[in-house]
């Protein structure tokens, strides 16, 4: 296995697209690595560069300390599975995972211990004979993952390889390709626009939007200490609420104010928040972080129900201000009717701020 380090590592598409810009990540020996982003990020763009797919613009590429920026995709020692498992659909499931193991002059004896391995560890020794129309989506994604395990590459690429499934069944796959990453000791690379992947397999996730990076950190870094108001809106299920508030100071306290919801910024962020006083700030607090109150104090949210999600194990609520809408996290017990007017204390301890011109949070550490 390998480590995978890009280094400034730009790409601009014909027409002068600057799909990538300067990427610089350093993917450890056997970790899993996530790229995530919303659509149109230079993600799959960022993995097809270290594949080989696509040339590299500006910058440098190193695979096991070997740099690879002109080497061809196949002597990279990579294995990549795609979104729409690109089988051949005229081969047997065996064929489509020994296929790539014979145009490289394998043994035959080797060909057949390294499918037959693959094919237990994955639990599909009984489809090797069938086609990949007679199989259901969640097996065909398996063969793809067959094919790329028989290789036994040094790094191993997946590129949205669960998007064409239902969500039962990413939910499964997401695990399984986790526990395989485990039991192979593998170095993985893997892109999805769905946060909630990433949090759940990386141990290092990598934040995009238009091209560049915007946080790299494991998901609870990612969570408590979003360096952005991007970063903070797209980690996160239901998504941290974000208001724009103004700044101000009344009786020796600084407050955050917007209509409805009143902040007393807490005496251990008093010194940053002062310089804001006078301006805006945006304030972010999480759905889980409201907290269900019947006796407002002056840190309150007060606002009227306009939606109730009951999931069973907790309930969302939609909550309207004035001028904002927020989304409460809340415990199923507490019976709510739409058009209830309620209060929320936040947890202070929790609440974040961003700057309104950089959209940088005021309390980010390295
Ligand atoms: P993502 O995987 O995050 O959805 P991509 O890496 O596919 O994003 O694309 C990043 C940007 O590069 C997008 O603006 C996309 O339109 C553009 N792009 C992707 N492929 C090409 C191409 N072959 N030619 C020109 N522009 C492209």
């Amino acid at each position: 296995m390998a480590e995978v380090l890009l280094k400034d590592i730009t790409k601009v598409y014909d027409g002068n697209v600057k799909a990538v810009d300067k990427v610089n990540i350093e993917v450890l020996d056997q970790e899993f690595v996530v790229l995530v982003g919303p659509s149109g990020c230079g993600k799959s763009t960022t993995l097809r560069m270290i594949a080989g797919l696509e040339d590299i613009t500006d910058g440098e590429l190193f695979i096991g300390g070997k740099r690879m920026n002109d080497e061809a995709p196949k002597d990279r020692d990579i294995a990549m599975v795609f979104q729409n498992y690109a089988l051949y659909p005229h081969m047997s499931v065996y064929d489509n995972m020994a296929f790539g193991l014979r145009i490289r002059k394998f043994p035959k004896a080797e060909i057949e211990a390294r499918v037959k391995e693959a094919a237990q560890i994955l639990d599909i020794e009984e489809l090797l004979e069938r086609k990949p129309k007679a199989l259901s989506g969640g097996q065909r994604q398996r063969v793809a993952v067959g094919r790329a395990i028989v290789r036994k590459p040094k790094v191993f690429l997946f590129d949205e390889p669960l998007s064409n499934l239902d969500a039962k069944l990413r939910v499964q796959m997401r695990a399984e390709i986790s526990s395989l990453h485990t039991r192979l000791s593998a170095t993985m690379v893997y892109v999805t626009h769905d946060q909630i992947e990433a949090m759940t397999m990386g141990d290092k996730i990598v934040v995009m939007k238009s091209g560049i990076i915007q946080q790299i950190g494991n998901p609870l870094k990612l969570y408590n200490d979003p360096i952005n108001r991007f970063v903070a809106g797209f980690i996160g299920s239901p998504p941290m609420n974000i208001a724009l508030a103004d700044v101000f100071e009344e009786g020796g306290k600084i407050i955050a104010k917007e209509e409805g919801m009143t902040f007393i910024v807490p005496k251990d962020k008093e010194e940053t928040i002062k310089s804001y006083i006078g301006k805006k700030v945006y304030m972010g607090v999480r759905p889980e972080d409201l907290i269900f109150t019947k006796k407002p104090e002056t840190n309150n949210l007060r606002a009227s129900i306009s939606v109730i999600e009951p999931l069973g194990n907790e309930t969302h609520l939609y909550i309207d201000t004035k001028e904002h809408q927020y989304i409460v996290r809340t415990t199923p017990e507490n019976e709510f009717k739409v058009g209830d007017e309620v209060n929320f204390t936040p947890d202070m301890d929790k609440v974040q701020f961003f700057d309104y011109e950089t959209e940088r949070s005021l309390f980010y550490t390295e």
